[in-house]
């Protein structure tokens, strides 16, 4: 397994999953980040902001996806930052007496920058430490969200979220136990964030494309033996995009830096009519409530 994948498995990766149901509805099918692009996130902040005390928070603009909680200044002003955990892909600021959550939407990015570096458009909120640093978060979409929680992972955001799909619980026999009563496609239960939370389209399909399995192939109707290998493969996708997103963790202190994205090597994701990486037939792609399905017929079955 790869480092990355060692590296989630903190014992603060807690879940609950007493109710499977979808949530989080995004306004536009495939929506990023996804779980690596927020875990390369955290993985970016942690070390310019774990410790540090917060001396003020600046709200230039509180109308996100959820509005920026009033109490939230009063809450954090001086009290550190004890650790950055993420949950699904939720960031979580944790400052002893509770936590920061931060969803980055489709469009947000957070970075560490010097408090003389002027606000530009979008950046919506900074929290500012008082050594001279802050973390400016950026939104121009405005579909994320700054909330603040005593308990976050029992926030209504967070509490019903599936396992995470780095950790233990999440694994073959997990996946053909839900998916028993479902006859709905196997790519439809991979993204349903109550089942499994933090994959999106796009590792959807790839980790479907490894797995060769056929993403519109009834839940119900794949064996013990394909669903394990799913998993590994839904494990080994979302490493690779984080063992590669580590490349890019110098941005997050670039003033002009777009933390959090990526170049990724997909292999069948956006890339209709192209040939498959292992039969080189062509990539078909269907849409199917507004979300885009890349497969090659060939391979996945
Ligand atoms: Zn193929």
């Amino acid at each position: 397994m790869c480092p990355a994948y060692d590296a989630l498995r903190q014992p603060d990766h807690l879940y609950d999953t007493e109710h499977s149901y979808l949530f989080y509805d995004y306004p536009s099918p495939d929506a990023m980040p996804e779980l690596p692009e927020v875990e390369i996130t955290r993985r970016g902040i942690a070390p310019h902001i774990t410790g540090r005390e917060i001396e003020r928070i600046i709200v230039r603009n509180p109308r996100l996806r959820w509005p920026v909680p009033v109490r939230l200044a009063s809450k954090v002003t001086g009290r550190k930052v004890e650790r950055v955990g993420r949950r699904a892909k939720y960031l979580l600021l944790d400052t002893g007496n509770g936590s920061i959550i931060i969803h980055l939407g489709m469009s947000g990015s957070l970075r560490i920058l010097n408090q003389n570096v002027p606000p530009n458009h979008h950046d919506h909120v900074d929290i500012v430490f008082n050594e001279g640093s802050l973390l400016r978060y950026h939104d121009p979409r405005r579909f994320g969200c700054i909330l603040w929680a005593r308990h976050p992972l029992r926030h209504k955001l967070l509490r019903n979220l599936g396992p995470e799909p780095l950790h233990d619980e999440f694994d073959g026999a997990y996946l053909y136990r839900i998916s028993r009563t479902r006859s709905g496609p196997v790519k439809q239960l991979l993204m349903n964030s109550g089942v499994v939370s933090g994959i999106g389209n796009i590792y959807a399909n790839e980790a479907l494309f490894l797995a060769g399995i056929h993403p519109l192939r009834r839940a119900n109707r794949i064996s013990a033996e394909r669903y394990q290998y799913l998993a590994g493969n839904v494990k080994r996708v979302l490493c690779r995009a984080i063992t590669a997103g580590g490349t890019t963790l110098r941005d997050f202190q670039k003033a002009d830096g777009n933390p959090g994205y990526f170049g990724l090597s997909l292999q069948v994701y956006g890339k209709e009519g192209e040939p498959c990486p292992r039969c080189s037939g062509a990539i078909k792609r269907r849409t199917t409530q507004q979300r885009s399905t890349y497969y090659c017929a060939h391979c996945q079955r």
